[in-house]
């Protein structure tokens, strides 16, 4: 098919041009053309203007090195995993140009600064626009795993798992893909060593929330689903849990053991923390 696609290049991006097919390039008679290229598949004539038009079947493909590039990430995120109560959440997120343009009314940071409701509120509405994989761990099957894994190795499997699903939705990912660093690169690739499909050429960085929309947007995914099993668990207790791990988490915990023991617990509390000896031992 013959196609025609018209670009106005810089000054620099000429000179590329010209650099890259200097044996093809040939003068012309007209005098508003400063060059032309004929190429396998294409005709390329360079304007004095600035313009420059591609013809033939291979156009397209020519001229799209020369297109402005769209800017595409994908970035992910955990939370839950410094909170006593409640799931681990890890979410990994796609955004481009187009995408952001569509959340440029919303708070677009780190899940950390926005408040609980604000999260509630803004949550559904980047949902509708974004691609993403969201894992949920609740606690009973957080306490399983963590029995024989440490946390970060938790961690790692989880982010491979939610970059197999983004991958899946996306057919791939950007080159640009970001890990919120919690481990280094090395130790990452380790923990998950024996997976059978593991996501390479991530990049780690740590505070990457704050430095990467598609991180950020991660984080406030996660942070949602988190609070969403976070009510539920509420209402499944008719029981107020407060969040992280402090002298007030301490004293819920054990209001929380008096009232429905020990099994039941590990059902809403990631049973390893410290937290659980000091409510069992002063019950
Ligand atoms: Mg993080």
């Amino acid at each position: 098919m013959n196609q025609t696609v018209s670009l106005s290049l810089t000054p620099k991006q000429i000179q590329d041009l010209k650099h890259q097919y200097a044996q093809k390039l040939a003068k012309s008679a007209n005098a508003y053309v400063d060059g032309m290229i004929q190429i396998d598949g294409c005709t390329i004539t360079i304007y004095t203007s600035g313009k420059v038009v591609m013809q033939g079947p291979e156009a397209q493909s020519i001229a799209s090195a020369y297109l402005p590039k769209l800017f595409a990430q994908a970035g992910s995120d955990e939370v839950g995993t410094g909170d006593y109560f409640g799931p681990v959440v890890v979410c990994a997120a796609y955004v481009d140009d187009k995408i952001m343009e569509k959340l440029k009314d919303l708070p677009i940071t780190d899940s950390k600064v926005l408040t609980d409701p604000v999260i509630l509120d803004i949550a559904p509405k980047i949902m509708k626009a974004v691609p993403y994989s969201a894992l949920i761990v609740e606690n009973t099957k957080y306490n399983e795993i963590q029995a024989t894994h440490n946390l970060n190795a938790i961690k790692a499997l989880l982010h491979n798992q939610a970059y197999i699903h983004l991958k899946k939705k996306l057919r791939d990912l950007p080159p640009l893909t970001v890990v919120d660093q919690f481990t280094p690169e090395g130790l990452y690739y380790r923990y998950i060593k024996d997976e059978p499909m593991i996501i390479r050429g991530l990049h780690f960085e740590t505070k990457a929330e704050s430095k990467y929309p598609a991180v950020a947007i991660a984080s406030i995914i996660a942070r949602y689903k988190f609070l969403k099993v976070w009510e539920k668990m509420e209402s499944d207790f008719d029981f107020t849990f407060p969040k992280g791990a402090s002298d007030l988490v301490d004293e819920a915990g054990r209001r929380f053991l008096d009232r429905f023991g020990e099994e039941k617990l590990h059902q809403v509390a990631k049973v390893h923390f410290k937290t659980t000896q000091k409510i069992k031992s002063t019950e």
